[in-house]
């Protein structure tokens, strides 16, 4: 279970509102399982380049490379690298831990797709360097934009396992 203050789930939804229609991303730091703080992180997929985006697996590789930059960012997500060890910094100034991170599915369910999970096993192969625990994922989904919807899952050996969420008012 992930314990996570109600203005924080607001706050995320706001964000995928403001980005919409591309994907908003972010990290969420705090204690054990209990979030804490919610940074914007932002979304620079939409001014990658061919060979960056060599890293995402056959399929959708060949649909992103016919997609504009505009296009790219309405479908997929990658955190701007310095915004991340800026914050990492911030978070451990403050005895916290990175505990997740999020980001938004404009238009279809929040679960995580084959590219989250590529994204997710790839951050597993370094994360032990960066003495980081285990992360939680959060999709938030627009795909019903009256009923915007948060899910948290933990994705291990590419499987991504749901964690149930706790407001906390
Ligand atoms: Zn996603």
């Amino acid at each position: 279970m992930l314990v996570i203050p109600q203005a924080i789930l607001d706050n995320m939804v706001d964000h995928a509102r403001e980005l919409a229609p591309h994907e908003c991303c972010g990290i969420l730091s705090g204690k054990d399982q209990v979030i804490d703080e919610c940074y914007r992180i932002t979304n620079i997929l939409a001014t990658m380049s061919e060979a960056d985006l060599s890293r995402f697996e056959g399929a959708k590789l060949s649909d992103l490379q016919r997609l504009s930059p505009e296009e790219r960012a309405d479908i997929a997500f990658q955190m701007d690298a310095k915004e991340m060890a800026l914050t990492q910094r911030d978070i451990r100034s403050k005895g916290l831990d990175l505990l997740a991170f999020y980001h938004s599915h404009t238009a279809s369910p929040a679960r995580p797709s084959q590219t989250d999970i590529a994204i997710a096993m790839e951050f597993e192969s370094y994360r032990s360097k960066l003495n980081l625990p285990e992360p939680f994922h959060l999709i938030v989904s627009l795909q019903n934009s009256h009923l915007p919807v948060i899910r948290a899952f933990r994705i291990q050996q590419s499987h991504a396992i749901e964690i149930s969420i706790n407001p906390l008012n």
